[in-house]
């Protein structure tokens, strides 16, 4: 279908945001013969983050005209906004199709992190995990994923090259791979967002493929394992996806994953009280990294009223952390931010009232 049948239907005219060098010179191929006008572009979109045609001022205008009439730039509207006691902000964000996605802004001192979604949902089922109840709804395109950044460096008028990005939101990263790294590169680029590869990090529950596929990438996130469990037979209840990628296979990935030279691959470990959270768990986790560049974030688990999954006492989580360091593991206990808002760890989940038809979206 032309963008022009496009708008005749009354549908919105496609989206350019998402959209990388060579589709912006394929778009641009009828309206010009200079291919610096694809880069002009590209800048104009991902590093100003300009959504109108017509401030483009170094386009000629003709190229200005066909692409507003054929054309839009956006990217996810901010639908709702939670503010937390500690300074963290929890957006819901809509899509074109009213579907609503979470992303969450967190300040630790002068460090800003924002946490994205890569999936509406996700498919992944881990026993703790909130997200893990919607199943998956749809995956989400590039233009989505960085998307979610643009959308809140405009609410809080933040240079996005100053944050920090970690792919620890809604769905699972590496389930909608070839997205989620369209999203990285325009992040990363250097006439994009200019954030610096070394500041993202992609978390996995463990696709061993994907994490395979990954080490090949150049420039490549950092990498984080949602380990959850050190044995094969808790992870398997946890984790569902260690029926098809068990530990030795995901810990032969990891490995083996290519790491910058201060860098190790980081495993969080939500711990919960009775369920993972004894000394010989953490004693397991040390074998298991034994000879690794790796660090252990310990998550104490957030309640998200899953039966009989309980946060444990603090000191149960200073134990374990203790243990860990004496095995030789570095690591430190991740107290969620954002847990009065639900936009802690594991708490993200979103239902859309109305749809595409129409209807106010909105969060439970
Ligand atoms: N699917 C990817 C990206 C999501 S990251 C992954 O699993 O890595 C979300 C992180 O929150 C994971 O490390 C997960 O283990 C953790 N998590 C999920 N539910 C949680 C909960 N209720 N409390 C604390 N951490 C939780």
């Amino acid at each position: 279908m032309s963008p022009t049948e496009n708008a005749a239907a009354g549908d919105p005219l496609p989206n350019l945001f998402g959209a990388d060098r060579e589709r912006l010179r394929d778009i641009l191929a009828p309206m010009t013969s200079r291919a610096y006008h694809a880069t002009q572009i590209y800048r104009w979109i991902y590093a100003r983050r300009e959504t109108g045609f017509a401030a483009m001022t170094d386009l000629p205008a003709g190229v200005r005209d066909a692409l507003g009439s054929g054309y839009r730039v956006a990217w996810p509207r901010i639908a709702s906004v939670s503010e937390s006691g500690d300074g963290s902000r929890k957006y819901a964000l809509a899509l074109d199709d009213g579907l609503l996605v979470e992303a969450v802004y967190i300040v630790y001192g002068e460090r800003i992190t924002l946490c994205l979604s890569s999936q509406v949902g996700c498919p992944l089922a881990c026993r703790f995990c909130l997200t893990g109840t919607m199943g998956l709804v749809r995956n989400m395109n590039a233009g989505e994923i960085a998307g979610q950044v643009a959308s809140i460096a405009r609410d809080r008028d933040l240079d996005p090259a100053r944050v920090r990005i970690v792919f620890m939101g809604m769905g699972e990263p590496l389930n909608n791979y070839e997205a989620v790294m369209d999203a990285f590169r325009i992040l990363t680029d250097r006439e994009g967002f200019r954030i610096p590869p070394r500041r993202v990090t992609l978390s996995t529950a463990g696709l061993v493929p994907g994490i395979e596929r990954l080490s090949g990438e150049d420039p490549r996130p950092r990498l984080a394992v949602s380990l959850a469990a050190a044995r094969d037979d808790l992870r398997d209840d946890l984790v569902p996806i260690n029926r098809k990628y068990p530990l030795a296979a995901l810990m032969e990935a990891c490995r083996r994953y290519p790491l910058a030279p201060r860098d190790r691959v980081t495993f969080e470990y939500v711990l919960i009280e009775g369920v993972n959270d004894a000394d010989e768990e953490a004693d397991r986790i040390a074998r298991l990294v034994r000879g690794m560049r790796a660090k252990v974030n310990v998550i104490p688990y957030n309640e998200t009223g899953i039966p009989g999954l309980r946060t444990p006492p603090a000191e149960r989580a200073v134990r374990f952390r203790g243990r860990l360091e004496k095995r030789g593991v570095p690591s430190t206990i991740r107290w969620s931010k954002g847990r009065d808002i639900s936009a802690a760890c594991g708490q993200l989940v979103t239902r859309p009232v109305g749809g595409p038809s129409g209807g106010a979206p909105g969060t439970i």
